[in-house]
């Protein structure tokens, strides 16, 4: 079968691998899988593999066989759950399996899903109804790792959220703080992104120049109860904190690699600032950004901006970087 590998810092091939064998889990073919930030920074070498690695953790397939124990039967459409979990050590057993110790991620710690089928314990897979979309499918699993960050925070009605970054998941951040009551604030610098939040329901929009203005307009001076980064960098952490009022609380969603300039320390102190860093997600998140789709509540489709066939994978991860991608996705079935 076909698989897209990283060989090496920067150097991506397409070529052939050996299909997997099932053994008692469940064997997926491939439909769409996404590319993120994080193989981004696998291929560019930032983030360390063993290579060569086949890259890719977010993946929306069909069910090939199944165990007959399993909930699932071929031709079951499924989002899998890309954390690999050792289900023994002391976070797993607290039900805490994102940050499992011995843990890692399908497409950096093992090989991932840019191929044609994978091999997937039943229990990390979630079942996909007709209801969504096949387009839609391709964010659900960058939706569940949202739905998990979002669950850290505990909104009263009415009070201000502002989301820093308004890619995928600045998108989708945006429209689940509207659904937990809050008043919505997204600031980005690309229009077309702030055009796109407002059609999908987020009250206001601004460019970064003009952020402390609308905050304050909308906070009537006390600045945002919480602040949202979606970008990951230290310059944007430093923006939240600044913006975000006194007693307030900060979800650090980007992940943060380089520190390029001095963090507010003073601030977080003088705020008595609340920082939430979440980290993946686990199943019931996934299953949770599911439900919320497939009864229409959430917009997901013009949030896929590309589908490309694998064999463009190199094409797909130069389309990332473009300022009129969002999500990028490769059809493999
Ligand atoms: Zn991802
Ligand atoms: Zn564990």
């Amino acid at each position: 079968m076909r698989a897209v590998r990283v060989q090496g810092p920067g150097v991506i091939e397409v070529g052939d691998v050996p299909e997997p064998d099932a053994g008692s889990s469940v064997l997926v073919r491939v439909g769409h899988v996404g590319i993120c930030g994080t193989d981004v920074k696998i291929l560019a070498g930032k983030i360390p593999v063993d290579y060569p690695r086949i890259m890719g953790h977010e993946m929306v397939g069909e069910v090939v066989a199944a165990p007959p124990e399993s909930p699932y039967h071929a031709g079951t459409r499924v989002l899998v759950d890309p954390g690999v979990a050792c289900g023994w050590c002391h976070m797993c057993r607290a039900g805490r399996f994102n940050i499992c110790v011995n843990g890692g991620l399908l497409g950096r710690d093992v090989d991932g899903v840019f191929t044609e089928y994978a091999v997937v314990p039943f229990n990390r897979l979630i079942l996909v109804p007709p209801s969504i979309s096949d387009k839609a499918s391709g964010v659900l699993q960058v939706l569940g790792t949202c739905v998990h960050a979002v669950k850290t925070l505990d909104p009263f009605p009415g009070q201000v959220a502002a989301v820093i970054g308004l890619g995928v998941a600045g998108q989708l951040i945006t429209q689940l703080l509207r659904l937990r009551g809050m008043t919505v604030v997204g600031i980005t610098r690309s229009e077309w992104k702030r055009e796109l939040a407002t059609t999908t329901g987020t009250h206001y929009t601004a460019s970064p120049d003009q952020a402390a203005d609308v905050l304050a307009e909308v906070s009537s001076g006390r600045g945002p109860d919480v602040v949202v980064e979606a970008v990951g960098t230290e310059a944007t952490l430093a923006r939240a904190i600044e913006l975000v009022g006194t007693g307030g609380e900060v979800l650090v969603y980007g992940t943060l690699t380089g520190g390029e300039t001095g963090l507010p320390y003073y601030q977080l102190y003088h705020k008595e600032l609340t920082l939430h860093n979440p980290r993946a997600a686990v199943v019931g998140d996934y299953a949770d950004g599911v439900d919320l789709t497939a009864s229409g509540t959430l917009t997901l489709e013009p949030i896929v901006t590309h589908e490309l066939g694998l064999e463009e994978a190199e094409k797909a991860f130069e389309l990332v970087h473009d300022p009129s991608s969002l999500k990028v996705l490769m059809r493999v079935g």
